[in-house]
């Protein structure tokens, strides 16, 4: 039972208590699954959860066997959507341990996400120790090689209550689902459809959160990009239709003939922790980085003219797809003769090494679990 959050240190005040499942995966059967896991199809025998209410704050918290959940039928997330989530991942070293990347950033937007959502925050100490408990006990789960284990917390609104206001009641839960190589042999390069018809996130809407609201409203566009023969949706803004905000759960990063980077400014998009820290990255490297709005109209402009070197992807999952073809109504553009960019490459390199324990980690963006 959790006694305070003690703001003033931030030290952690709720023990979790462990219950490991009765009837875990076979070794044999866990084999076979980490074989070939594809993405977010696979689990582990874990889940993390702690529970809110007025009362007792947050409480309950738990390891537990995966499970369902039990909800009433007018439980609060079904019908408003209340609903948050985050995506990192662990990662297997050469000498066995385990690196998490960045936690400390995801505990963070999931809190500002709990604020926009008007949701109970989890404090960021307790979203850190629910991960690094998951991955503790769900250790033989994360894939060797350029595998990962995806760690999934969320928290839904668990009030059972049809009348439209912030829930009382919250569930935090996290979940853990072991990803091979995105790209197998090698990151491909994505086409993707500039949507002239939806759009994604307006000023003062909920575009820098993560929550599942979002998703649900781009899946129309995403699937009129696979009906063009597209991977992906990029997005514009909702004012003017012109500028480039981001892909349907990627930001987007422009790469220019004097060896400078472009992003899509904060504000409507979500502050990707992969964007951020690409964005460090090139900046030790000595490489310009400029967060200034860019139009279709322009980036059309400028693959023509050849201005325009590279453009690519990035977020957790694939960690930076470059980007080969882009579609819209007013005709297809191809960008780097279509192939993969030797800077998108190269930023790659630095972060997955980095992820890996391969290089030396001189941001302090590694937790060792491990
Ligand atoms: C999660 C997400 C990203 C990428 O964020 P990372 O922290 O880099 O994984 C980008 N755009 C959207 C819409 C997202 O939901």
């Amino acid at each position: 039972m959790g006694v305070s959050f003690d703001k003033a240190d931030g030290s952690l005040w709720l023990n979790f208590d462990v219950r490991p499942a009765a009837n875990p995966t076979s070794d044999a059967a866990r084999a076979a699954k980490l074989a070939d896991p594809g993405f977010g199809r696979v689990f582990t025998d874990h889940m993390a959860v702690v529970r809110y209410n007025p009362t007792e704050g947050w409480h309950g918290a738990r390891i537990e066997s995966r499970a369902n959940f039990a909800l009433d039928p007018a439980t609060a997330v079904l019908h408003y959507a209340q609903e948050i989530f985050e995506g990192l991942k662990a990662y297997r070293r050469d000498d066995g341990g385990v690196n998490l990347f960045r936690p400390d950033a995801n505990a963070r937007r999931f809190r500002n996400s709990a604020d926009r959502m008007a949701m109970a925050p989890v404090p960021e100490p307790v979203f850190i120790e629910a991960v690094e408990q998951l991955v503790k006990i769900d250790r033989a789960w994360i894939p060797g090689g350029e595998g990962s284990l995806y760690i999934r917390p969320f928290t839904i609104a668990n009030e059972v209550f049809l009348g439209v206001k912030p829930s009382a009641e919250y569930i935090f839960a996290v979940i853990a689902s072991p990803v091979g190589s995105y790209f197998k042999g090698g990151p491909a390069p994505v086409s993707i459809w500039v949507s002239e018809t939806y759009t994604r996130a307006a000023v003062g809407g909920t575009g820098a959160v993560k929550c599942g609201g979002n998703y649900a409203a781009s899946l129309r566009a995403q699937a009129e990009a696979i009906e063009r023969g597209c991977d992906q949706v990029v997005f514009l803004d909702a004012v003017e239709h012109r500028y480039i905000e981001e892909l349907g759960g990627m930001n987007v990063f422009f790469v220019f003939d004097d060896g400078s980077l472009s992003t899509p400014p904060l504000g409507t998009i979500l502050p990707g922790i992969t964007r951020d820290s690409i964005i460090a990255l090139a900046k030790e490297a000595g490489t310009a980085v400029r967060e200034e709005p860019y139009t279709i109209d322009q980036w059309r402009a400028d693959a023509a003219s050849g201005r325009l070197k590279e453009a690519f992807a990035c977020g957790t999952a694939a960690v930076i797809s470059p980007i080969g073809k882009v579609c819209s109504a007013h005709g297809d553009f191809q960008i780097n003769g279509g192939a993969a960019g030797e800077v998108a490459m190269g930023l790659r390199k630095k972060l997955v090494d980095i992820q890996y324990g391969r290089a030396a980690d001189t941001h302090n963006w590694i937790r060792k679990v491990f």
